[in-house]
């Protein structure tokens, strides 16, 4: 067994940090504050590779594997945690095109994702009815001659208002989750509008939009995989964003972890660093192991995923398990820092709002406990079946 990363894997996660260090967290705040990101921003990622880190190289990816989309992802959230949610979007849809998409559909889409043409990519899913219960879906689409009319309203869509083309999932039969399909709708067609970005409590300069689709006709060569199979596409499109939002929570532990030890090396109280108390230490102690053990937990899950070996179960635990840790960690960085932590003056405040969502977008951790269980129990039926 190995625990050392490759070169290459080395290379991305020494130059993703040097590119958050010194492009990202300088300007989180203002990107906050504006509730944007600018186009240029995601360009200057596509040329660091960014955009298309399991990619292969032939449509503009870096091709360097799911481990280092990890690491790249991890840097990127523990700087600007709006940024990564953006990139993590943009990678999932070139990989759900490149996994399942026509030769036509790849060559077509991806190198405007990776390569920064497009602002983002989008993946629409949820609707106001259809969150965690996702094949309860009702956007409807229509078989008219060559073409496909969608109909229908989602909800909480990240960058739905700004992306170059939207993974659309749509029901065109009513056989519960075999009567969905996936179509790829490019953000300026007719008939498809956005609302106002939601006002959130983190995560600010991401948008998350609702989308209408009011007589969206697509042709067929629009659709992504075959009729009736857009529910198992969502299913192994989510599993890989899981570890994405595992990186990501991991990300913003790291960063809240880094601060507090030197906020606490800093402040003085009854004349003693805080970090000379055993309370602090403590908290810092296990804010630290948390994180480590996180961040075995996603990197087994990419590495599962990178290996082609089913990787389902580990990435719900790793999703779970990050996310759960990094908030109590930034609930803890808050503490150390006192009534400080509470103002905006500091970065913990941020990293306390943006790193709520993680539990409960791309699955709650509630339903991350329902993978992981229903994957033990069919593991416990199969062993009982074989004995
Ligand atoms: C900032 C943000 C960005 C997002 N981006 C996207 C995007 O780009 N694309 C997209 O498609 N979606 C996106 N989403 C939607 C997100 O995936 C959903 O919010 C999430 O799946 C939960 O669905 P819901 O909000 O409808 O909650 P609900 O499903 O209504 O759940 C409410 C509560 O009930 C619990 N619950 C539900 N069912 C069960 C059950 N069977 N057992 C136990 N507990 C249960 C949940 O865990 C939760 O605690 C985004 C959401 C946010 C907030």
């Amino acid at each position: 067994m190995e625990f050392a990363l490759s070169s290459e894997q080395t290379l991305v996660q020494e130059n993703t940090a040097r590119f958050a260090r010194e492009r990202l967290a300088p300007s989180a705040k203002a990107r906050e504050e504006a509730h944007q990101i600018d186009h240029a921003l995601i360009q200057e990622m596509a040329e660091h590779g960014l955009l298309g880190v399991n990619i292969p190289a032939a449509y503009g990816g870096s091709e360097a594997g799911v481990v280092a989309y990890a690491l790249a992802l991890r840097e990127v959230a523990g700087a600007d945690a709006s940024v990564a949610v953006t990139m993590a979007v943009t990678n999932m849809v070139s990989e759900v095109i490149h996994r399942f998409g026509s030769s036509a559909q790849k060559e077509n889409y991806i190198p405007k994702l990776v390569g920064g043409e497009y602002f983002a990519g989008a993946f629409a899913l949820s609707e106001t009815g259809a969150g965690s219960d996702a094949a309860g879906l009702k956007t409807r689409a229509q078989k008219d001659g060559d073409a496909w009319v969608l109909n229908g309203e989602k909800m909480w869509i990240t960058s739905g208002d700004q992306a170059g083309v939207i993974v659309v999932w749509a029901r065109t039969s009513d056989e519960g989750t075999k009567g969905i399909s996936c179509f790829l709708v490019e953000g300026d067609t007719p008939g498809l509008s956005a609302g106002k970005p939601e006002e959130k409590m983190g995560l600010r300069a991401s948008h998350t939009v609702a989308l209408s689709l009011d007589h969206v006709r697509v042709s067929d060569a629009q659709r992504l995989g075959q009729v009736g199979e857009g529910f198992k596409i969502a299913m192994l499109a989510l599993d890989g964003g899981r570890i994405g939002i595992g990186a990501q929570s991991c990300g913003m532990a790291a960063a809240a972890l880094r601060e507090s030890v030197s906020y606490a090396q800093e402040r003085q109280q009854f004349k003693k660093n805080l970090a000379s108390f055993q309370a602090i230490q403590f908290k810092l102690a296990d804010m630290a192991t948390h994180l480590e053990a996180a961040w075995a937990l996603v990197l087994q899950a990419a590495w599962l995923k990178e290996e082609n070996q089913p990787f389902s179960q580990q990435a719900a635990m790793a999703k779970l398990y990050a996310s759960e840790k990094a908030n109590a960690t930034v609930r803890e960085a808050v503490q150390i820092f006192g009534g400080y932590g509470y103002t905006e003056e500091f970065k913990v405040a941020r990293f306390y709002r943006d790193c709520r969502v993680t539990q409960i977008y791309e699955g709650t951790s509630e339903i991350q406990r329902l993978v992981i269980a229903r994957a033990l129990l069919k593991q416990a039926a199969q062993s009982q079946g074989v004995s």
